[in-house]
């Protein structure tokens, strides 16, 4: 299969489904990361389009680790918006990676370019076959399956798949661990809600991964809630 991640930040699919992606790709399964924004506002000192260069290169390394292709639609970020050429994008997006699932933000979620992400993916995930929605990639022959993951933090979330990372959690941390430019930018920004010890975001992957192996029954797990189209509704697991 082609698996496809799109987050709205060049560092957000890590965090969310890394494990799961490096599972898939371990199997043999063809992997897509993508962001619809470039991250531009990363960073307190540096230009924007500074930022952005080095936010996306951070995700193509991040994507290698597990012989993935990243892609940016370019989007500013915290600038992401509803519109036709975005939805256009989107499309295009999905046909060139001929996506058979697509992992997307939940839909409440704490950022709006998350939510706004989550809502297209889910909007466009029905227009993948229609030829006559024309993109510079053809129409692929089905609608992709599609899968949230959890919001931030995982508050208010009730899973309805989990996948056992237990031994990929070493890879989702290598895949985090390309985005040098968050991980202070993180520590930085949102201090009122890390406090002071020093926390940082491998620690918080930990824990959720480690809550969510609790719930299934192994060391570390990824958790999702389907959101299949009535169109290709399927009894068979698709999860790794
Ligand atoms: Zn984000």
């Amino acid at each position: 299969m082609n698996i496809l991640a799109i987050g709205a930040h060049p560092d957000d699919v890590e965090g969310f489904c890394g494990g799961t992606l490096a599972k898939y790709a371990a199997q043999g399964h063809k992997v897509f990361t993508a962001s619809t924004t470039n991250g531009n506002i990363g960073s307190a000192t540096l230009p924007k389009d500074v930022i952005a260069r080095i936010r996306k290169e951070e995700s193509r390394q991040a994507a290698a680790v597990i012989g993935a292709e990243y892609i940016c639609l370019d989007y500013d970020d915290e600038l992401f918006f509803e519109t036709r050429e975005a939805r256009i994008a989107l499309i295009d997006l999905v046909r060139y990676c001929k996506a058979d699932v697509i992992f997307t933000h939940n839909p409440r979620d704490y950022n709006p370019d998350h939510e706004l992400t989550s809502k297209m993916v889910n909007d466009i995930a029905v227009m993948i076959p229609i030829a006559k929605i024309e993109t510079r990639n053809p129409p692929c022959d089905k609608i992709p399956l599609l899968f949230y993951f959890e919001p931030a933090h995982a508050i208010g979330f009730v899973p309805t798949d989990y996948v056992d990372i237990t031994e990929y959690m070493d890879i989702k941390h290598e895949m985090n661990s390309k985005h040098v430019s968050q991980i202070q930018w993180i520590k930085d920004n949102y201090k009122d809600q890390v406090g002071d010890r020093d926390r940082n975001v491998f620690d918080d992957i930990d824990v959720i991964a480690r809550f969510r192996g609790l719930q299934c029954g192994c060391d570390y797990a990824e958790a999702f809630v389907t959101a299949q189209h009535a169109y290709r509704m399927t009894a068979k697991r698709i999860l790794p």
